[in-house]
């Protein structure tokens, strides 16, 4: 079996889902590419030759920023707003307090250490948070803040975050483009 049979065995079990679907899936599943430094999942027909999404291979965009988010869908959304012109970090989910400490091991921290230190080089100033306003996403900005106080070279790096702009319990995917600005205007 080819991984791509295998990749359409899988889909044909759920539910409702015949064979000409399944295997539309699974095309779907085997086009799309995971950026070597953001980690967003993109479309492969708009790779770039250095495995860079869009945004990332974007030299127009301000690389003294970065900002972290939760998941891909909250890019859109900040995208959409059209206030932000720096990069960001997927770190792939956030830390719940229920979880146990093996599910954490799941987000991209690793990657995240090795990327800051190669921004830390090219003049990076602002590290942004923006996680959700409530307890895992507190609980995640509280350790993301310990991890990048455990890297050397960041005591001048000014750390925000984007959540205090949100209300309560406000998650960034679903905040329109007016909510998304305030937020980024009040940040702190
Ligand atoms: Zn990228």
């Amino acid at each position: 079996m080819t991984p791509l049979d295998k990749l359409i065995a899988y889909f044909e079990k759920f539910p409702g889902i015949g064979a000409r679907q399944a295997k539309r899936f699974a095309f779907h599943v085997l086009t799309v590419s995971e950026c070597i430094e953001c980690h967003r999942f993109f479309s492969q027909s708009r790779a770039t030759p250095n495995g860079l999404c869009s945004i990332c291979d974007d030299m127009t965009r301000d690389r003294s920023k970065l900002l972290m988010v939760a998941r891909d869908t909250d890019i859109q959304a900040i995208e959409r707003s059209g206030i932000y012109d720096g990069l960001y970090f997927v770190l792939g989910g956030t830390i719940s307090l229920l979880n146990p400490p093996e599910a954490n091991a799941k987000l991209r921290t690793g990657a995240f250490r090795q990327l800051i230190e190669k921004r830390l080089e090219e003049n990076l100033s602002e590290m942004i948070l923006a996680f959700a306003v409530n307890p895992d996403g507190e609980n995640t900005t509280r350790y993301i803040q310990g991890v990048l106080r455990d890297i050397s070279g960041t005591e001048k790096l000014k750390v925000s975050e984007l959540g205090r702009g949100l209300s309560t319990g406000s998650e960034l995917e679903y905040a329109d483009s007016e909510t998304i600005k305030s937020a980024f205007n009040n940040r702190s």
